[in-house]
């Protein structure tokens, strides 16, 4: 039997990476079947065609109408915002294609494997983790585990310190804020490095701010400079407007760099260089940055923290190349912010060191190092306010809340022989049913028969580590158990997952064993 491979998938929004460790297990990068470290995460509907990755990204500017990118920022819908002749897709369908293109292109490379550790933004609540778990499964994977990127990320610089030996290290703790700022999404964890324990203190972010809307920015900028021009706005066709992001997306990086840069624009017969200085961009994108400020002071007091506290404020993601993100975080925290992870890799390679210890410990092997997490959202169930009569968010288990946990829930029947109970379970802070995730709903059939009115019912939510939720219905003081099967909002069913997982694996070039 060939020994097993450990990988990690870090699934960004708009760039995938896969990584492994090798013979001395170092997490290594796997290049693509391309010859990239980086495979774009977009998926173009070509006919009966799935292309996936670099040629997908370029057919943005010819073809957008067929091209799903930033689909991980959809996650968690029922189905993607884009319609493909006629078709709609699930958010999770279409990551499960890129991440088949991930593990073709790895297996070509290092044989045929299954297992992975895939990551997550930590913000990411139930339903979109679950939702990347069926990723996972769609893309004919078994998913170990799903960690949150910001902890990856730190494992992996864990790893670069020497954190990680055997013998785990005498070192004084170290208190991180990991300040994550990918294509699509933000971050943000505190998190304490105790030897080898990587414990996250707290965490905060937005699932929908990330290098994306920088570019958009820069996008409306030359596009307000086309109009002025020639009175026509370049957005209004999608294939210009796709074309015109990669060329803005460019620039941005020039702007990390440089003091200016130009953008060309061709639209209708008209065509304008429009030339964008950093400051006109830094000014355009102030309200993003500030967002990112907001949220980190908000975590570090939500770990009780404040700045002197933080030993390393440890860069992750693409985006935070950019000056003024380097420039905030210094004059915020009077610290120069640690930049020595590899920002596009790192958290790769930490899914690959989380990856290789569950298989370590598969078989029987001690691990070398553990990771605690908090749970980024608040977890309730619906009740009834007996004032107002309207429905509320009852929270239990609140926000930052070391993981794992098991909160139990005590309902009453209404009435005498009650057959059924109904517990709908959500996430989120705010006390109205509207602001909450609707994570989804367990009804309890088959009751004991005769129970009297007011009986208890007693629910038992576990939480674990990975952000994953369980449901368990029992009523106290009988033998009867109560079986119950939680059924989850805009999840798809398991014959929808089968139905996918076949018909991907037929599409996909065949495993390169
Ligand atoms: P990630 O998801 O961590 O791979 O981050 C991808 C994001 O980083 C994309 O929005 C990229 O445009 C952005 N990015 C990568 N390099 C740079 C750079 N040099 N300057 C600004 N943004 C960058």
């Amino acid at each position: 039997m060939s020994t097993e491979i450990a990988v990690g998938i870090d699934l960004g929004t708009t760039f995938s990476v896969v990584a492994r460790l090798d013979d001395t297990g170092s997490p290594v990068t796997l290049v693509n079947s391309e010859g990239d470290r980086v495979t774009p995460s977009v998926v173009l509907f070509d006919a009966e065609d799935v292309v996936i990755g670099k040629e997908a990204l370029k057919a943005i500017a010819t073809e957008a109408d067929h091209v799903a990118e930033c689909s991980k920022r959809d996650v968690g819908y029922r189905v993607f915002h884009k319609v493909f002749d006629g078709k709609q897709y699930p958010p999770e369908v279409i990551e499960a294609w890129i991440l088949n293109k991930l593990r073709t292109d790895a297996a070509a490379r290092i044989g045929h494997f299954d297992k992975v550790v895939i990551t997550v933004p930590a913000y990411f609540d139930e339903v979109r983790r679950k939702a990347t778990q069926d990723a996972g499964y769609m893309a004919g994977l078994e998913v170990l585990d799903i960690i949150n990127e910001p902890t990856a990320a730190a494992v992996a610089f864990g790893y670069q310190k020497g954190m990680l030996d055997a013998k785990g290290t005498a070192s004084e703790p170290q208190r991180i804020l990991v300040y994550d700022l990918g294509g699509g999404t933000f971050d943000v964890s505190v998190m304490e490095i105790r030897g080898s324990d990587f414990v996250a203190l707290a965490t905060d972010g937005d699932v929908r701010l990330g290098g994306y809307d920088w570019d958009q920015r820069l996008v409306d900028l030359v596009a307000e400079g086309f109009i002025r021009e020639h009175y026509v706005d370049p957005r209004e066709d999608p294939s210009t407007a796709g074309k015109l992001w990669r060329e803005c997306e460019d620039a941005k990086r020039t702007l990390s760099a440089r003091n200016k840069a130009s953008v060309a624009c061709d639209y209708r017969g008209f065509s304008s260089r429009v030339e964008i200085t950093r400051k006109q961009f830094e000014e355009a994108t102030q309200d993003l940055l500030d967002r990112t400020r907001f949220t980190a002071t908000q975590a570090l007091k939500a770990a009780k923290l404040n700045w002197d506290q933080i030993d390393r404020i440890l860069l992750v993601g693409g985006s935070t190349r950019m000056p003024m993100v380097r420039d905030m975080l210094r004059q915020l925290s009077g610290k120069e912010p640690d930049a020595s992870v590899a920002a596009d890799e790192a958290v790769a390679h930490g899914a690959a060191l989380r990856a290789g210890l569950l298989l370590a410990e598969r078989q029987g092997k001690r691990g070398t190092f553990s990771i605690k997490n908090v749970n980024s959202h608040s977890l309730g169930v619906v009740g009834t306010d007996p004032l107002t009569g309207r429905k509320r968010n009852g929270i239990l288990v609140p926000h930052n809340t070391p993981l794992p946990v098991t909160a139990k829930r005590t309902f009453k029947t209404q009435k005498a022989n009650q057959k059924s109970i109904l517990v709908e379970v959500v996430e989120g802070e705010s006390p109205s049913i509207e602001g909450c995730t609707q994570i989804g709903r367990c009804s309890v059939q088959h009751l004991p028969p005769n129970l009297p009115e007011q009986s208890p019912i007693d629910v038992l939510f576990h939480y674990r580590t990975n952000g994953r939720l369980t449901v368990r219905v029992s009523v106290p003081d009988t033998d009867s158990k109560v079986e119950t099967e939680f059924t989850r909002e805009n999840s798809l069913s398991k014959e929808h997952l089968d139905g996918w997982r076949n018909y991907i694996s037929q599409m996909a070039p065949t495993d390169y064993a």
